[in-house]
């Protein structure tokens, strides 16, 4: 389904700095006695979020929730070392591991999709792309940053360790602009994204190192929210693919199972859709398919909440 662009979601976001902020990149200043042993991460000396760490950060808290529902079909460890899915909670299980372990040819990508836990389907894996991807966030303001001091304390004596002595530096305060994108989503994948973000969005998410010791804790704004169909058009009050193909109401959100061709390769449900909240309406441009554009955070929050019922309805579905 990779090779297809059924639907796209796009949101322009403007991650602040709410507690000092340290994600480790390579030391840029070499031996300068001035800088600290452990610096931010910096590109052409812009200190910047890397887009895998922000994407890293999204992905453990999806884990986080999935595991709290019990089994290794909700989320597997990437880092497990078990192929087979039922022990315990699926900390231990991996899907890398469990393809891994049919050998090669490696399975066709539907099979891969329909086997892999709801958290690699949304995420990927070795086995299967990601359907969301997180551009590097750069500043559009000035970074300030600063430097700490961190040392060892000795156990027995309650005393610090002189030579543990070391220095980081941490991001004080900055403003960071990136663009989160999902691809051919379900309406139950929009809803479960639409959890985290809430969460991104209050600033109950943490960043980069020494999250124990209260560091790293961001917010983000959405500044720009659209979705979009690319190969639809809106006839009359009804949306269909290009080629005519009806695909339904234009009152209605779509996710891929109703879209997509494949649908039914990938087990996905051709039922995939659910009524868009009254006041908002689709428009239809050349370029860009049929629209839904977003301005304000009631708009918003009332289509996330259209996903998350969706992904509610899934679990409840799946017990
Ligand atoms: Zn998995």
């Amino acid at each position: 389904m990779h090779n297809q662009l059924v639907n796209e979601l796009r949101l322009d976001l403007t991650i602040s700095v709410v507690q000092p902020l340290l994600i480790r990149g390579q030391n840029e200043f070499g031996s300068d006695p001035t800088r600290p042993e452990i610096q931010c991460v910096r590109t052409g000396g812009v200190v910047y979020l890397p887009g895998t760490s922000l994407r890293g950060m999204l992905r453990q808290h999806v884990e986080r929730i999935n595991r709290t529902l019990e089994g290794a079909v909700w989320s597997c460890n990437p880092l497990g070392d078990r192929s087979e899915r039922n022990t315990g909670d699926g900390t231990r299980y991996s899907c890398n591991a469990f393809f891994k372990s049919k050998g090669t040819p490696v399975p066709p990508a539907t099979e891969i999709y329909r086997e892999s836990c709801t958290t690699c389907r949304l995420f990927g894996n070795r086995y299967l792309a990601s359907r969301i991807s997180i551009a590097d966030a750069y500043p559009n303001a000035e970074v300030i940053t600063e430097n700490r001091h961190t040392v060892a304390i000795d156990r027995v004596l309650g005393e610090a360790i002189p030579a543990s002595k070391s220095a980081f530096e941490v991001i004080m305060a900055g403003s960071f602009e990136t663009v989160l994108t999902l691809k051919n989503f379900t309406l139950g994948q929009f809803g479960l994204l639409a959890i985290v973000l809430r969460d991104l969005q209050t600033g109950q998410l943490r960043l980069g190192a020494g999250r124990s010791r209260g560091l790293g804790q961001i917010k983000a704004d959405v500044t720009h929210f659209s979705l979009r169909y690319p190969a639809c058009r809106l006839h009359g009050d009804q949306l269909e693919l290009l080629n005519g193909r009806r695909i339904g109401c234009a009152d209605q959100l779509y996710g891929a199972g109703a879209l997509s061709p494949l649908a039914k390769d990938y087990f996905l449900s051709p039922d995939d859709r659910t009524p868009l909240p009254e006041h908002l309406h689709y428009t239809e441009d050349i370029w860009r398919g049929v629209e839904l554009i977003l301005q304000n955070d009631i708009d918003q929050t009332a289509l996330w909440r259209c996903g998350v019922e969706r992904w509610r309805m899934e679990v409840a579905n799946e017990k």
